[in-house]
């Protein structure tokens, strides 16, 4: 209800904004239809003038700026080049237009295609421009050509010459984009270019040298953090942080912003072994716990049929902690009832603090929300019969005390001893360690789903995009415990050299803005994270796609089922169909039941983004049947083929939901664009991940309360609510988790930027002497201060001592102080004393 009044005043908020915005729109297309006359070479002179008018606003007010801190400088300037931008913005935008005008008809290439231009801005496109311009998440569904509609501000903030940003999803759109919208740029005077993964420090530097750079997140955040690392200022490759506009901005700016970027290098270690060492003794506890599992089911099923319902439940829950993906366990789950009978255990074990006695029967438990596993004692047994010691951690304090009490050591012996404890401690914790983490790459991690096995390498595929992320590895063993399970080379544990969060490399623009399809949702997240506003723009023309009811099975083998025929029904129409799976396996899974059936397909997993995107144009055509992951093809536009009209447009099937309300919506949005017919259709079942772990007891109860048989399908408005509870229950939980990631950055962020200013000051050979001298007077204020006196002969030199030296590697004591000048000590002294041994160091 609330949700409800809050969503129509922001509705009649983004629609207010938009309204004020339409002056601005009639100015742009009076001067359009007024500049049609010049001549090109005209429009670049203005171009020239503009830079020019800009760069004299700046030099001048910079010359009366002078002495002026350097913050408050840069931000006068910006405001007075923001002021003059807002100035010039209709004139500007309608130079874009009036260059897209003279483009149609031409034959561009890009990416190596003939593309013939026909596309001359919309007014709905003119007002997510000034949206964009302004600084705000300009929401605007697929297909309303938000490539042309960046290309307006893009080319008016280029003006400055500071440089503009233009971010895209993968190397392929940085490249289309910047070949595709370039022209324009070239036309007016302006240079363009775009980075690549495989580029060298030398093409960057070009790249990013040019007015306007189109790249994708990972190329801008990896060069940020390498040029912070070079050792020459040659070696750097970009110039600053000025403008970016972030294309597929939900995805950039939310979904990947959960793993920081990282370069790291191999540390100094030799590999571990004990992973490849402790696997057969893991797969044989895996394999010891499957089969108990599997007799505690039994021993469940024939208490059901006793109707022992509370003893069942008691083991249902031993099953769900022991294996909580056992197939038997999951059979038995889809029956009425059963889901609740394991949760009533559990709470009331819960209540009695009593849920280890259910762990100890197993040898392992595990925690599927939390993925904490802990091994029993029963395992440790099972693991080592002859010596179960070897897998308990010592008690470190408990040995130390015993060491110090016992008087048969001497001195050093009981040193020799302690050493030796502390050894055992590290050696034993380190083994357990690894046996967890193997524990949870067998019991916890999916190949094809958490991770994919190429080339000899694990990678992990990311949950949100379904793509696999080349070069990232899990931390803390994990990986490593990966790639003992598959077998391939377990590789050397690495360590962080530089890191950055998505969000603070985003912030750190002076201006940010971004596009997609899909924002609202995020609302709160990117006003909070990055003060950015979500502002929803008309279509150009009306949506009337035909988004149906969900279809609810009870197991994934009837949902498959379902789907297949439906794709079935619609090929024999020749209608065309778009299957969106959230994982590579359930792809596959499909892809292999459609052969069964003669069914020609497509299958994208968005590895091959170029490749991809050229079948992608192709979707809508007649009688194309296409399976993608959800990021597969993201940025192409879907064209109806010929006659594709008459049969409904293009039909979408989902799968199963995503843990985001925001991807089943991008899935949807690829029919119907620019008022396309077209159709979606969301298929779902009890066994899938999300209902399995949020509320799919609740569901399970409504469907028992309906009395629905096995095999039925039920399209129901309250379970159709209960799953998005859910979803909206993970996304507050991914939020918290990008929240916290985030508050530990912003500590970071801050010694980050001082860290990486005075390394810049060095580089460029700017005197640093005076930068280091603040730093150390202020070092040696703070520790004076700290003292309860003035008199340092009633310091606490201990402590004093041991912070001079450890920060600035001055032995300074009182005798050594006091000794440099002969007479009664002072506070100035000390401070003369340290300043001279500081910076003699430094
Ligand atoms: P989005 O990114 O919003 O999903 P795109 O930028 O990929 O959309 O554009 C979708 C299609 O619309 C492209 O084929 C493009 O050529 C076309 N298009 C965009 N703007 C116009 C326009 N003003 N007139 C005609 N076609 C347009
Ligand atoms: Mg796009």
């Amino acid at each position: 209800m609330f949700q409800n009044t809050l969503k129509k005043l922001f509705g009649t908020h983004s629609g207010r904004a938009i309204k004020k915005l339409d002056p601005f729109v009639a100015d742009i297309n009076r001067i359009y239809d007024s500049i049609q006359s010049k001549s090109d070479e005209e429009l670049v002179e203005r171009t020239r003038e503009f830079q020019a008018e800009l760069s004299e606003i700046e030099s001048s007010l910079r010359s009366s700026l002078e002495g002026k801190p350097a913050e408050e400088a840069e931000k006068s300037v910006r405001e007075a080049l923001e002021s003059k931008l807002e100035d010039i913005l209709p004139e500007a935008f309608a130079m874009v237009k009036e260059t897209c005008r003279r483009l149609c008809g031409q034959s561009l290439k890009v990416v190596g295609h003939d593309t013939e231009w026909q596309m001359i801005p919309y007014d709905v496109q003119l007002v997510g421009s000034i949206i964009l311009h302004q600084g705000n998440v300009a929401e605007m569904k697929t297909g309303e050509g938000k490539t042309l509609v960046a290309t307006m501000p893009i080319y008016l903030n280029a003006l400055t010459g500071k440089g503009v940003h233009v971010i895209t999803v993968n190397d392929y759109l940085a490249q289309r984009d910047a070949e595709w919208m370039g022209e324009i740029y070239k036309r007016l005077g302006l240079s363009v270019g775009f980075i690549l993964n495989s580029m060298d420090n030398s093409q960057r530097r070009e790249m990013y040298a040019c007015d306007i750079t189109y790249g994708t997140n990972n190329e801008f955040g990896f060069d940020y953090l390498r040029d912070n690392m070079s050792l020459r200022p040659e070696d750097q490759v970009q110039r600053g942080h000025n403008f970016a506009v972030v294309d597929e901005v939900d995805s950039v700016l939310i979904d990947e912003a959960r793993t920081p970027l990282i370069i790291s290098g191999a540390v100094d270690a030799p590999v571990d072994k004990t992973f490849k060492e402790l696997r057969p003794l893991v797969q044989n506890l895996i394999k010891k716990q499957q089969s108990f599992v599997s007799s505690i089911l039994s021993d469940a099923e024939a208490l059901l049929k006793e109707e022992r319902d509370d003893e069942a439940g008691y083991k249902l829950l031993q099953a769900t902690r022991g294996m909580p993906k056992h197939r038997q366990l999951l059979k038995i789950y889809q029956e009425q009832g059963m889901k609740k009978l394991a949760h009533n255990a559990e709470s009331e074990l819960l209540r009695d603090k009593k849920l280890h006695e259910a762990d100890d029967d197993l040898y392992f438990s595990i925690d599927e929300k939390t993925h904490v596993i802990d091994i029993t004692d029963k395992g440790r047994e099972a693991i080592a019969p002859d010596n179960p010691e070897a897998f308990i951690i010592p008690d470190l304090g408990e040995l130390l005390h015993e060491i110090d009490e016992n008087d048969g050591f001497s001195g050093l012996e009981k040193e020799q001893e302690k050493e030796k404890v502390h050894q055992l401690h590290a050696e034993r914790s380190g083994k357990i360690h690894n046996i967890t983490q193997l524990l949870r790459a067998y019991a916890l991690y999916e190949k094809d789903v958490e991770y994919v096995v190429d080339g000899g390498k694990v990678l992990i595929v990311d949950e949100f995009t379904g793509r696999v992320l080349p070069g990232r590895r899990y931390s803390d063993g994990l990986h490593q415990a990966l790639e003992a399970k598959e077998n391939v080379t377990v590789e050397r544990e690495t360590q962080t050299l530089a890191t950055i969060t998505i969000q603070n490399y985003f912030r750190q623009y002076g201006k940010l803005s971004g596009m997609t399809g899909t924002a609202v949702t995020e609302a709160e997240e990117f006003g909070s994270i990055y003060k950015l506003e979500v502002m929803e723009i008309p279509t150009h023309q009306d949506v009337i796609r035909d988004d149906r009811n969900d279809l609810v099975y009870k197991t994934k083998r009837e949902k498959f089922n379902a789907v297949i025929d439906e794709i079935e029904e619609c090929n024999k129409k020749g209608q065309p169909v778009l299957v969106g799976t959230i994982s590579v396996e359930v792809s596959e899974l499909l892809s292999r039941m459609l052969k069964r059936k003669g069914v020609t397909h497509n299958v994208l997993n968005a590895k091959q983004h170029k490749s991809e995107a050229e079948i992608v144009t192709l979707a809508g055509q007649k009688g194309a049947v296409t399976i993608a992951t959800n990021m597969a093809g993201r940025g192409t536009d879907i064209k109806l083929g010929s006659g594709v009209v008459d049969l409904g447009g293009l039909h979408i099937i989902g799968t199963e939901r995503h843990e985001s309300r925001r991807i089943d919506l991008q899935l949807k949005g690829r029919a119907g664009r620019q008022g396309d017919p077209g159709s979606s259709r969301f298929y779902l079942s009890l066994e899938d991940d999300l209902m399995r772990l949020f509320n799919s007891e609740r569901i399970a109860n409504i469907m028992d309360r309906m009395g629905v048989e096995e095999g039925e399908v039920i399209t129901h408005g309250m379970v159709t609510r209960a799953i998005e509870n859910a979803q909206k229950k993970v996304e507050e939980r991914n939020f918290g988790i990008r929240k916290h990631l985030l508050e530990y950055d912003d500590v970071m962020n801050q010694q980050r930027q001082i860290g990486y200013d005075i390394r810049n000051q060095a580089l460029t050979g700017e005197q640093i002497r005076e930068t280091i001298q603040e730093l150390i007077q202020d070092f040696i204020d703070n520790e004076i201060a700290r003292q309860e006196s003035d008199d340092p002969y009633s310091w606490d030199w201990d402590g004093l001592k041991h912070n001079l030296a450890s920060h600035l590697l001055v032995d300074a004591d009182l005798q050594k102080v006091e000794a440099n000048d002969g007479a009664s000590m002072t506070v100035a002294d000390v401070h003369a004393f340290v300043r001279n041994k500081g910076i003699s160091y430094s």
